[in-house]
């Protein structure tokens, strides 16, 4: 046991990480020897470590400081809740000013139809009330077979007991007993690897049928709904081609499931409008979002339904009875001051322009790399993107793991003073805040060629 009377920035620091601190997504005994690295602040699209190191974060914390960091007006909008009314319940009929405020902005803003909102503490969260909503929505309208979902290949739907089971990330599922019997993958649309090639036309079509091939399979009386991201993130940024998600959404509704679209990396600009689901036009049954919607200032997230879908639980839970479902810091009132800040600095303070302006100098970028004989594909919507590295561009072939690649690319960026996401397989992803300036951008690339060129 460390005191922490004994603290003095950094190796006792470091140290009482290693002693105490519990880790996300982590190697654990890996962690304990390799230790942390410390961030201490930020500004736009800037980090400075413990080490006085300035970073240039290229993948706005973990895809959600869509605003960049150190924006007072935030700050000030939790410190004024703060200080007015920290906390307030929902349960028992109580609500707060943010919490209806901002249900009422989030229907105003997300696709047509989404008249509901359910307000959480993340995306896992999100993702995992969808689940057990869903469940009710069908026991609810006399449909109780229907308890089957479907997700994709390299999904990822957080780590929730119901939606690490949708997640289809070899990681999250090693240990847990899962999936679970109830869920089932179809193959990822993943242009550059899909056998029908990388034409739209192909790829939608294949994905199409691989949903029918599993509905028939499982029977359509059976299956409750289709989990997807507009573009799967975790996977190793996957890019379908544009008409893909209206494709699947019209699948799903001819199918008979329900419609699920996770929008917790997608929302809030990342890709260009507010949701991925704009550019096509498409009004899911149900949408989760998280990440974006504060900024990564404060935690929450959000999941919206149709009318269909909350009026089914709504109209099918007895009189007198509860939905059972909730917890002590859903709508939180400081989380939910916070995100309403955030879309008004999206809306009124340009960010989302700002982010649709830019975005070329990312796609501009990234094609750019293409020209290094290891990057085989380069792939971006908006400002979420990838590369992606192979021995061999001919054959596609991955890098042997044992090279260790995504770690030590990683570890070269971050010594040229550049942070991205190094996937195991090769793939680098990226996800620029949308503050970024075209001058960021020449920085982000300049860096990253540079660390290419190390490395490989
Ligand atoms: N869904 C998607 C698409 C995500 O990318 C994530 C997180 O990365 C989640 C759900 C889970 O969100 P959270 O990490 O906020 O629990």
């Amino acid at each position: 046991m460390i005191s922490t009377a004994e603290l003095s920035l950094n190796e006792s620091m470091l140290a009482l990480d290693r002693a105490h601190l519990v880790h996300p997504v982590a190697n654990w005994r890996g962690h304990e020897q390799r230790g942390a690295t410390v961030l201490q602040s930020g500004r736009g699209a800037w980090l400075r470590d413990a080490e006085g190191r300035e970073l240039l974060d290229a993948f706005a914390g973990l895809w959600c400081v869509n605003i960049g960091y150190g924006h007072d007006s935030v700050v000030e909008a939790a410190a004024r809740q703060m200080r007015k009314l920290p906390y307030a319940t929902g349960y028992f009929g109580f609500s707060s000013e943010p919490a209806i405020e901002l249900a009422a902005k989030l229907v105003e803003i997300a696709p047509a139809g989404l008249d509901h909102v359910y307000l959480t503490l993340g995306g896992s969260e999100a993702v995992d009330a969808a689940v057990r909503l869903i469940v009710q929505y069908y026991n609810s309208t006399g449909r109780p077979r229907k308890k089957q979902f479907i997700s994709i290949e390299r999904g990822y739907h957080g780590s929730s007991s119901t939606g690490a089971g949708l997640t289809a990330l070899p990681a999250f599922h090693r240990g847990f007993d899962l999936p679970r019997p109830e869920q089932h993958y179809i193959a990822s649309p993943y242009p550059y690897r899909n056998p029908a090639g990388r034409d739209a036309k192909a790829v939608i079509a294949s994905s199409v049928a691989a949903l029918r091939a599993k509905v028939n399979e499982l029977g359509a009386e059976n299956v409750a709904a289709y989990f997807c991201e507009p573009i799967q993130g975790s996977g190793g940024v996957i890019v379908p081609p544009v008409g893909w998600l209206k494709a699947m959404r019209e699948a799903c509704r001819e199918l008979d499931i329900l419609f699920v679209a996770d929008e917790v990396i997608t929302g809030f600009g990342r890709t260009g409008p507010m949701f991925a689901c704009d550019a096509e036009g498409v009004s899911p049954d149900l949408m989760t979002v998280a990440k974006g919607l504060t900024s990564g200032y404060a935690p929450m997230g959000a999941l919206l339904m149709s009318e269909r879908v909350y009026a089914g639980i709504a109209d099918g839970t007895p009189s007198g009875a509860v939905v059972g479902h909730g917890a002590t810091y859903s709508a939180h009132p400081v989380s939910a001051a916070v995100a309403l800040e955030v879309i008004r600095l999206y809306e009124e303070g340009g960010i989302l322009a700002n982010g649709q302006r830019v975005a070329r100098h990312f796609e501009s970028g990234l094609q750019a790399m293409l020209r290094h004989p290891l990057v085989g594909d380069a792939r971006s919507r908006g400002l979420l993107g990838a590369l992606e590295l192979v021995s061999d561009k001919v054959t596609k072939e991955r890098f042997d793991p044992a090279l260790d690649l995504p770690d030590r690319l990683a570890a070269a960026g971050y010594r040229n003073g550049l942070i991205f996401r190094a996937f195991g397989d090769g793939i680098l992803g990226f996800a620029p805040a949308l503050c970024y300036t075209p001058s960021e951008f020449e920085a982000m690339f300049e860096r990253l060629q540079r660390t290419l060129d190390e490395v490989l």
